[in-house]
């Protein structure tokens, strides 16, 4: 970074200090001072490593600052929770532009801005790359967290949007060629996800047994759902929405779709949790399986059944 240190950490200061109903006492001494609040605390943290989360190739500085937000309160929306207030430890060569890492934090405190939750404090290193920890405190009503271990043979499984998109996206821009308006469409799913926190709350409320958000692609995501209940699953592969420019693979092994994936106690839930989503965010909902006793298997488009294999979609690409 070329300006000292200190001067860098007084510009973000000036960047991230914003009242906030929550916060006691924002960022600039050694602890924020966070208000309890009434419910349970909800706690979580991501990594974003250059070259291997992202390259500054394809994303900008203020891209990347609100994917690192909307990464991790991915998470929390997949409890069921409301983000309050997050913390940034930052790892920047010394070579990095200081009006790139402004930029970054911009597009941190935008995202924070659009989810309603308060930046409050980070730390600064000098690192061989550019290395954004972000992590986030939110709350839920008293025991209404929305766990993974909740699945019941009988459930519906479904997802919100579209999956795929982002594996497609991220292809695309690694590619040369010139975008059609599908394909810039993919890219922005992969370069600008926005976490589903309204929309983790309405499933909830309509009974939702477990939940998740698809980081890691929903074939590796779902298998978590069904390891952490002990139940099987059958997924069926034509129901799955597909984003744009997405093919099958990209929806069961691509992942950074950062969708939720519900399992919710019967149709009459499904039906109306839809209508909810379809209401207050226009985001579909689709019912894509059910959870079964035991055994995870994929019912293909030609109807036969084969086994749910946690990675190596390659032959159905
Ligand atoms: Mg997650």
């Amino acid at each position: 970074v070329n300006e000292s240190e200190e001067a860098l950490l007084q510009a973000i200061r000036r960047v991230l200090s914003e009242p906030s109903p929550n916060v006691v006492l924002g960022p600039g001494d050694d602890a924020a001072v966070l208000s309890a609040g009434s419910g349970d605390l909800l706690l979580t943290t991501d990594a974003l490593v250059e070259d291997v989360h992202f390259s500054r190739r394809w994303i900008t500085a203020r891209e990347l600052g609100a994917k690192a937000i909307n990464v991790s309160v991915s998470d929390i929306a997949a409890m069921a929770g409301s983000p309050r207030a997050a913390v940034c430890a930052l790892a920047l060569p010394a070579e990095l532009d200081a009006a790139w890492a402004m930029q970054l934090l911009g597009g941190m405190r935008e995202a924070c801005g659009e989810h309603g939750l308060a930046l409050v404090g980070g730390n600064l290193a000098a690192g061989p790359c550019v290395q954004i920890v972000v992590t986030v405190l939110g709350e839920v009503a008293p025991g209404r967290a929305v766990p993974r271990s909740g699945a019941r043979a009988g459930n519906r499984v479904v997802v919100t949007g579209d999956l795929g998109g982002s594996a497609a996206g991220l292809r695309l821009a690694r590619g040369s060629g010139a975008l059609d308006a599908e394909g810039r469409e993919a890219v922005a799913r992969h370069l600008r996800p926005r976490a589903r926190v309204g929309e983790g709350a309405i499933l909830a409320r309509h009974g939702a047994t477990a939940m998740i958000d698809v980081s890691d692609g929903l074939a590796v995501d779902l298998t978590r759902v069904c390891d952490a209940a002990g139940v099987g699953v059958r997924l069926r592969l034509a129901d799955v929405p597909l984003g744009p420019a997405a093919e099958i693979a990209d929806a069961l092994a691509g992942g950074e779709d950062y969708e939720l994936v519900a399992t919710m106690p019967d149709d009459g839930a499904v039906d109306a949790a839809r209508a909810e989503l379809r209401e207050t965010f226009g985001v579909p909902l689709t019912a894509i399986g059910e959870i079964v006793d035991e055994g995870r298997s994929v019912i293909d488009a030609a109807g036969l059944e084969r086994p749910l294999e946690p990675a190596g979609w390659d032959h159905f690409a």
